[in-house]
């Protein structure tokens, strides 16, 4: 008998802490009769059990196979020893010895066992806006340090009650080790206050009651939620939901909504499988979905682009509220324009005064900012637009160790990243670094992710551009060196990386703009990279941008630059049949601007091609957001049109040009000719994923590569994305995409990361 006993040890790498693990292993082990400990430690979480030969592969297979949701194992490692007679199980405490290298997990949606309860009249948890257990609730936002324990957290200011201390200490019980575990005697509480702050005594028995009586009434509610505040107004309300846009001083830019349930968002949106699968996650970001054209929401909610942003309730504070209302509310973040999101009561207070008429407080301090999550989907590919909450921190695992580093990103959407080992950790969502509160919002996350990455890293990597204030940062941070990565290499990077791909590919870097090696602003790059360098072997034809850095907000500023280009000596007419300038002296001044090459640089921007186009077809001069112009033309275009532009590849020695100048002249002139601005639309964009396929295809003649990497903020377009994608698959390209690093600037960070990690690695300058 005693022979047969096997004993065996196993590490389990990933998000294996702050999850539910060692309970669940504890569970498993007593299922199986099996004896042993497990324990958690800086690698991971050991687990040794014995008992007989057949019950230890049953036990690893049902322990497999029914991982606790918020878990993520990237690996197990695996080891025989000689049993030592134990016949009990217990969980021994978190070993504090060693390098901190335990991983933060995000934060995770209500779990369905918590909404049953929550939900249960007979539970002493019904109702509770604060529910939690090891595989839901809070994690990043209330950490204060490492490890994650209940001293290091927002939650270390309540004591647990006698009941919540039993659960907490039984090893068999959900809730074991729940770090937030909480209840109505002993957890946080929630409150209405006035416009001014004060509590309002009426709704103290019911401030959820108060707040659905208030939404209802029109006014805009500030929520305090898991990593900010939250502005909610009715959505079906077109007056509340004006009077918001007309108070966050935010014309345009479509807003997200919460709604009660898939069905809710069935009602409101054409849902595809893989819509409602990143609805349903864990994560529960906001999830761009094909708008429907007639529906309960109000039309200012998202005017003009083809997308609503849609998310399901995640907190049991968002499903009391939302079952409620039964309506889809407006929840946007709680900020004021180019501020990040707010997350005390105080500073909610001040910063939030004239925006929202009433504020539900809470007394669980938010320590990290995180904002919700975007993502959308082409097809089955994701594209991760911001990642914030239900993504952050949880690191991305690359399949080799590089050298420590840490990337301060590019200025717009921005992030930052540290790499360490195998594991790189991308921030929450910063945002755009061009208010002091971002900036310090910045460094503040420095901090932050030095702490979860138990590390400080003596390498610094940032953008090429000489003026960006992440630039200027690096060189007053302490460190041996600065390393600057050209932006599209950094974007091209990010989805090899993350695709554990180290060799060499061809990469489409279709942008915004990014400063180019020569000075120049690029944005239509095709590249042969790898992880230490690059070459530029083609980009779109180029144009100039007359005001620089104005033609970014006024499209109609591009369009100039490119009809200039494109049409020689009849553009001037050209710009005034499209009425494109108020005046023959504006057109003038315009005119020798572009000639003279003053403060008109070059460009390649795939980005700025979008805003021309959408300016010569009528669509939009100026926008009030980034992409807006892009996100309405995608809006027209409509599958099936045949109509194709002509366009050139020209070939000036050292690399291969896409010419799209025969591309515009002819978009330009269905325009004048009164062409149907939906078609010309499809036409043009259908025209580009074909002119990428040819480009593509010229540059593996010429250098032997079919693998292909698409990044960069513009394929954030699913009819690009998808196009391109599926083009280039049909020609036999294997082709690659981020899928969990932003396809956009917040993903340069983490392709920096690798650059400069992997540059050190070659010099050999390992630290
Ligand atoms: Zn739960
Ligand atoms: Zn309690
Ligand atoms: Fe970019």
């Amino acid at each position: 008998m005693e022979r047969d006993r096997k004993r065996r040890r196993y590490i389990f790498y990933g998000i294996v802490q702050g999850v539910g693990f060692r309970p669940y292993l504890f569970r498993m082990a007593s299922k199986h009769g099996l004896g042993g400990f497990v324990r958690n430690t800086p690698e991971g979480v050991v687990l040794e059990v014995e008992g007989s030969r057949e019950s230890l592969a049953g036990f690893f297979e049902d322990v497999m196979s029914n991982l606790p949701p918020a878990a993520d194992v990237t690996h197990v490692d695996a080891q025989e020893l000689k049993s030592v007679g134990e016949g009990s199980f217990r969980i021994i405490d978190s070993d504090q010895e060693g390098e901190k290298e335990v991983i933060i997990s995000p934060d995770i949606a209500i779990c369905d066992e918590c909404l049953r309860e929550l939900e249960d009249p007979h539970d002493r948890r019904y109702a509770y806006p604060f529910i939690n257990c090891t595989n839901c609730g809070p994690r990043l936002t209330i950490i204060r340090d490492v490890p994650y324990d209940r001293p290091n957290t927002s939650m270390s200011c309540f004591p647990l009650c006698r009941d919540c201390l039993a659960e907490y200490m039984d090893p068999a019980n959900r809730r074991f080790h729940a770090e937030p575990n909480a209840c109505a005697v002993c957890g946080p509480r929630l409150w209405l206050a006035d416009g001014e702050g004060r509590e309002m005594v009426n709704f103290q028995g019911d401030p959820i009651g108060g707040a659905v009586e208030k939404l209802r009434e029109g006014y805009c509610v500030a929520i305090k939620g898991l990593g900010g505040f939250h502005l909610a107004v009715d959505a079906t309300s077109e007056e509340a939901v004006q009077r918001l846009r007309f108070r966050k001083n935010r014309e345009e830019k479509p807003f997200a909504i919460m709604v009660r349930d898939l069905e809710m968002a069935m009602e409101v949106a054409r849902l595809t499988d893989a819509d409602k699968e990143a609805l349903l996650s864990p994560r529960r970001p906001i999830v761009l979905c094909g708008k429907k054209s007639v529906s309960v929401v109000a039309p200012s909610v998202a005017p003009g682009v083809p997308d609503l942003g849609i998310m399901l309730p995640y907190t049991p504070l968002h499903h009391l509220l939302l079952r409620r209302i039964g309506i889809p509310l407006v929840m946007t973040s709680g900020n004021r324009v180019d501020e990040p999101i707010c997350v005390g009561n105080r500073e909610a207070i001040t910063r939030l005064r004239n925006i929202a008429d009433y504020f539900l407080f809470h007394n669980r301090d938010i320590i990290v900012r995180c904002d919700d999550s975007v993502e959308a989907y082409a097809g089955s590919s994701r594209i991760l637009i911001r990642r914030s909450r239900g993504w952050a921190p949880k690191p991305i695992v690359l399949q080799r160790s590089l050298p420590r580093v840490l990337a301060l990103g590019g200025h717009l959407k921005s992030t930052l990243c540290i790499l360490k080992g195998n594991k790189a950790y991308i921030s929450p969502h910063i945002g755009d670094l061009e208010t002091p509160e971002a900036r310090d919002f910045f460094v503040e996350n420095i901090r932050l992710m030095e702490r979860i990455a138990g590390c400080f890293p003596e390498y610094v990597v940032c953008d090429l551009h000489p003026g960006y204030w992440t630039t200027r940062l690096s060189a007053e941070l302490p460190c041996k060196e600065v390393f600057p990565v050209q932006h599209h290499h950094a974007h091209i990077v990010s989805a090899m990386a993350e695709n554990g791909i180290f060799d060499t590919v061809l990469g489409l870097a279709m942008d915004g703009t990014g400063y180019g090696a020569d000075g120049t602003v690029w944005g239509g790059e095709f590249l042969v990279a790898d992880c230490v360098g690059y070459k530029r072997i083609g980009h779109i034809s180029s144009f100039s941008l007359p005001g620089a850095e104005r033609a970014v907000r006024e499209p109609w500023r591009c369009a100039l630059g490119v009809l200039h280009r494109s049409f020689e000596h009849g553009w001037q007419n050209v710009v005034k049949r499209l009425n494109l300038v108020d005046s023959e002296v504006n057109l003038n001044v315009f005119a020798r601007m572009m000639e003279g090459g003053f403060n008109t640089p070059e460009t390649t921007s795939l980005g700025r091609l979008f805003d021309a186009v959408a300016a010569i077809a009528g669509i939009r001069r100026t926008i009030s957001f980034e992409g807006q112009a892009a996100m309405e033309l995608q809006n027209l275009v409509r599958a099936g049109v045949a109509k194709r532009y002509p366009y050139r590849i020209v070939d000036p020695g050292d690399r291969k040009i896409l010419d799209v100048y025969p591309l515009v002249q002819a978009l330009t002139e269905d325009i004048v000719m009164g062409e149907d601005p939906s078609i010309v639309v499809s036409a043009f964009h259908f025209t580009l994923v074909e002119a990428f396929v040819s480009m593509v295809k010229v540059l593996r003649d010429v250098t032997g590569i079919s693998r292909v990497v698409l990044s960069g903020g513009c394929f954030q377009n699913k009819v690009l994305l998808e196009g391109t994608k599926e083009a280039l698959e049909r020609f036999y390209f294997e082709v690659y995409t981020n899928r969990e690093v932003p396809v956009n600037d917040g993903g340069i960070s983490f392709g920096q990361a690798v650059v400069g990690a992997s540059t050190l690695k070659k010099n050999g300058q390992y630290s």
